[in-house]
């Protein structure tokens, strides 16, 4: 595979996705680099929901007093596998020192910024690939289960609240006539009410990809080298059709949780790591609830998905190389039937990488070797709803334009 291109996207995830899509609509020549099938890691099996409300970072002083009784617990929504501690020893220094109160104000000021457009964005990306009967419109929820964590809530939803994000606050009996499967004996929810939500992420990567490669290729190789030359940069790798030898004139990394090695040649030594998330689903005609809810102690969201339910989320610190654990697969069945205990066996399940930074905010921009490889991985927990942002923001730097909004908080030089 000897192939030269002007632009080389390495990584074909929601984020690696977009970039393309946005450089194909300005008439750039692009090739994508991935060795799978597109938008099939992370971004296949996620919760799907556009979370323009999620102001809040992973590492807050609220988690940093919980982390006792989060790590001792046995059906914790965070578990960390003790063989992967050794490697994860740096990202979880990072990740407490940025759950300090100072850290995660200024982390989550920054969320919102780049929050602001992210749903009309989608809106914007669903109607330019047809896919606006996947971006669902019926907001979502987080439950309190007690009164008590109803009220502990309010603080926090304050602070969102401040950040500009639309939230709603509703007792047992609004709740039950939104969602009348749930249990009636919950304490409360919040209701992010313009909150938007895709039914079917992988069907909408499958839209994306599909918009895509009208006008792009898909070589498909894993990207292992990349050496900088006078006129741009070779990526080097492995792929089904041999070697692959790429020139490119510029490249941009956005590999999720696999991009740390690429980053490192292009001159930037980044803390990225994985929080391992899971999902597990039930085909069933109608899913039981209308819109995502999240039961926020437990750390997962039961999702209405076209056909199906899926229950997805917690936190697994455990490296790229392990399987999956089926102790966590086993909490979500249980932490599903808690709420709706007739669900039987679920029809199948899932891991994936979180592509994870300790301040919770993605890596994006030029890399400190020089624009000729520009960044855009670590997007967390809200990778899909951050993606066409991300997208502006490449597409400007690529354009001359500019990024369009301050991108010092997400610097790859902050580290
Ligand atoms: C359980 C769970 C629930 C989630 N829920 C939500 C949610 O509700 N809302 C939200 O916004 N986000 C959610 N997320 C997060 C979101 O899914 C991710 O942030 C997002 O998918 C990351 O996209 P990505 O393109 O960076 O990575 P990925 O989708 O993982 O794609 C990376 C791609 O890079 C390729 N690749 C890797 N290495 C190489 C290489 N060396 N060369 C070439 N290609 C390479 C891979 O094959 C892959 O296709 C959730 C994640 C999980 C796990």
């Amino acid at each position: 595979m000897r192939e030269t291109t002007d632009i080389a996207v390495i990584g074909a995830g929601v984020v690696g996705l977009t970039i393309a899509l946005e450089l194909v609509d300005q008439g750039r020549e692009v090739v994508l680099v991935d060795p799978g099938a597109p938008g099939m890691g992370a971004s296949y099996g996620n919760a799907g929901t556009i979370a323009s409300y999620a102001t809040s970072p992973v590492g807050t002083p609220d988690v940093l007093r919980a982390l006792p009784s989060l790590l001792l617990s046995k059906t914790s929504p965070l578990a960390i596998r003790h063989r992967a501690l050794p490697s994860l020893a740096p990202w979880l220094l990072r990740f407490l020192w940025q759950s300090l109160p100072a850290q995660a104000d200024r982390n989550s000021r920054a969320l919102a910024s780049l929050l602001t457009n992210a749903a009309d964005l989608w809106d914007d990306l669903a109607l330019r690939v047809q896919g606006a009967g996947i971006l669902q419109r019926r907001g979502c929820l987080y439950l309190y289960e007690t009164p008590q964590a109803f009220t502990s809530a309010r603080s926090e939803l304050d602070h969102r609240r401040a950040l500009g994000v639309e939230v709603e606050l509703i007792g047992p009996d609004r709740l039950a006539e939104l969602e009348p499967n749930l249990p009636g004996t919950l304490g409360g929810a919040a209701h992010f009410t313009g909150a938007t939500f895709l039914d079917d992420p992988g069907r909408m990567m499958g839209l994306i990809a599909a918009q895509v490669l009208q006008k792009a290729r898909h070589l498909q190789a894993r990207a292992e080298s990349l050496t900088r030359g006078p006129d741009g940069v070779v990526i080097e790798g492995g792929g089904k059709d041999g070697g692959l030898h790429l020139h490119a004139r510029r490249v941009v990394i956005a590999a999720g949780a696999q991009s740390r090695d690429l980053a490192r040649q292009a001159g930037d030594r980044i803390p990225l790591d994985t929080e391992r998330g899971y999902h597990v689903e039930w085909d069933m005609a109608t899913p039981l609830l209308s819109r995502p809810a999240c039961p926020t102690a437990r750390g997962f969201y039961f999702c209405p998905m076209a056909g199906r339910l899926r229950v997805a989320g917690t936190v697994e610190l455990g490296g790229l190389t392990l399987p999956p654990s089926p102790h966590r697969i086993a909490r979500l069945v249980e932490g599903a039937r808690a709420f709706f205990p007739d669900l039987g066996p679920p029809d199948r399940d899932w891991m994936g990488f979180r592509p994870s930074i300790p301040d919770s905010l993605p890596v994006i921009g030029p890399s400190t070797g020089g624009p000729d490889v520009i960044h855009a991985f670590g997007h967390g927990h809200i990778g899909v709803t951050l993606a066409p942002v991300t997208a502006r923001i490449v597409g400007g730097l690529m354009s001359g334009k500019g990024p369009g909004l301050d991108i010092a908080a997400v610097s790859p030089g902050r580290f």
